[in-house]
């Protein structure tokens, strides 16, 4: 089926920039995930004549037009009034919402005014849906295939009473479709470089689709399915997730997990292993973010910060010559600092990371220059990378740095 929808709404506070039109966002995604093609947004002031020229136009060009806004109480409030007259019905006295509406003051205390009995007037042979936040009543009128869905503008109403009442309604009315989005994560590839391999794929695929996003250091990639059911959405994914693969598998950390953490989080719950940094240039990040995921202390149980020299020698023992030879950003004082860090943690995968984080070279290494060494059962090995990238921001090459740490201590966990 292919149905298309507008969303319009109502307010002279949104055109004037006092308010942000949240709502439009998320019914947006409400009318994507249930497959209904949304061409339009319209934003309308609280002038009825407008407010009924942007109706007649919207509902003649769509099968589905849902307002936010202007459901209230007070003569600012139009919709409804509009509505009926955009549609050529008239507003009769609905008697079961008028006794909700006073049912709702009662429970109160407060009076009802005349005004709150307008409420209660709905165009002829509406479909009422119970408000359970609020008192205006939230209906959908139909009338020559067309339906008109009136939500109220405030949040905290329209998005229960959107995702409880209605979503489900439209997906019986006129969904036989469905989305399904999945997530993979990338690790070691810039967006440009991702970009340019998967472009062909990404210009000749429409169901699914493929799409790229940039995170900080890390490249996300989402595939996306419209099909009859889920089994479905996922066989066209699976296809293209295969494809994709073969050009960027490498890089490919996770699926659907949130971050690094998290999925290195996961590989040591899953090979019940541990993990311990000692961080220099990060100075604590990494204990953060793999803090930061819940359950963690199965996981960590200790980490350090060693960010002066002596500091790298008296907690992690590491040998003064070496220091004296090489300097601390060198692979050889990472190599040290996890063999240091294995002994004092007893954790099975020791992390040690020491770099230039900027904005000035240290002894002598350009900014960017960062070693991680890792020890475990398998050994020690020691990695270098070049963060810099042509930025130059402290905390950015900080963050890059986390990400390597992290990721290394991932890559050996999958491997023990
Ligand atoms: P009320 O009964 O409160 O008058 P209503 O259905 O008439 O509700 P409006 O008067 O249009 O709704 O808006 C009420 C409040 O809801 C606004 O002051 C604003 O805070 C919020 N709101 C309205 N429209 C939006 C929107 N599109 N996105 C986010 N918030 C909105
Ligand atoms: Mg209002």
């Amino acid at each position: 089926m292919n149905v298309n929808a507008e969303i319009i709404c109502v307010g002279t506070e949104l055109l004037l920039g006092d308010i942000i039109d949240t709502n439009s966002a998320h019914l947006s995604q409400g009318l994507a995930e249930l497959g209904i093609n949304l061409f339009h947004r319209e934003t309308v002031g609280d002038n009825h004549d407008r407010l009924v020229h942007v109706l007649k136009s919207a509902i003649g060009e769509n099968d589905i037009v849902i307002t936010s806004g202007g459901l209230g109480a007070t003569c600012d409030d139009i919709t409804k009034e509009a509505v009926a007259e955009a549609m050529g019905l008239e507003l009769v006295l609905h008697e079961p919402s008028l006794r909700r509406i006073e049912e709702h003051y009662r429970r109160r205390g407060a009076v009802m005014t005349e005004n709150n009995i307008k409420q209660a007037y709905l165009p002829q042979g509406a479909i009422v849906f119970d408000n359970e936040y609020g008192t205006a009543p939230i209906i959908a009128v139909q009338k020559d295939g067309k339906t008109v869905i009136l939500l109220p503008g405030v949040p905290r109403e329209l998005i229960p009473m959107f995702d409880e009442k209605i979503k489900p309604w439209l997906k019986e009315q006129f969904s036989d479709s469905t989305i399904v989005s999945r997530n993979l994560r990338l690790y070691g590839i810039g967006e440009a470089a991702a970009e340019d391999v998967l472009r062909d794929l990404m210009d000749s695929y429409t169901n699914p689709t493929i799409a790229p996003y940039a995170k900080t250091g890390e490249v996300l990639l989402r595939l996306t399915a419209r099909g009859k059911n889920e089994n479905e959405c996922n066989a066209l994914i699976d296809s293209l997730q295969e494809k994709v693969f073969e050009r960027v598998g490498e890089f490919v950390y996770g699926i659907d997990v949130d971050s690094l953490e998290a999925e290195l989080n996961r590989v040591l719950r899953e090979k019940k292993l541990t993990v311990a940094f000692a961080e220099s240039c990060t100075g604590g990040m990494c204990a953060k973010r793999v803090i930061d995921v819940p359950g963690a202390s199965n996981v960590i149980g200790m980490s350090v910060v060693t960010y002066s020299k002596e500091a790298k020698i008296k907690l992690l023992g590491i040998n003064p010559e070496t220091v004296e030879k090489h300097g601390t950003i060198s692979a050889e004082c990472a190599v040290e600092m996890a063999e240091g860090l294995r002994s004092l943690s007893g954790a099975d995968i020791s992390v040690s990371v020491t770099g230039v984080a900027g904005p000035d070279t240290d002894e002598g290494k350009a900014v960017g220059t960062v070693f991680v060494g890792v020890a475990s059962p398998r050994g020690v090995r020691v990695s270098e990378f070049n963060l810099a990238r042509g930025k130059r921001e402290r905390e950015y090459i900080r963050t890059l740095a986390a990400n390597a740490v992290i990721n290394e201590a991932r890559v050996e966990a999958e491997r023990l």
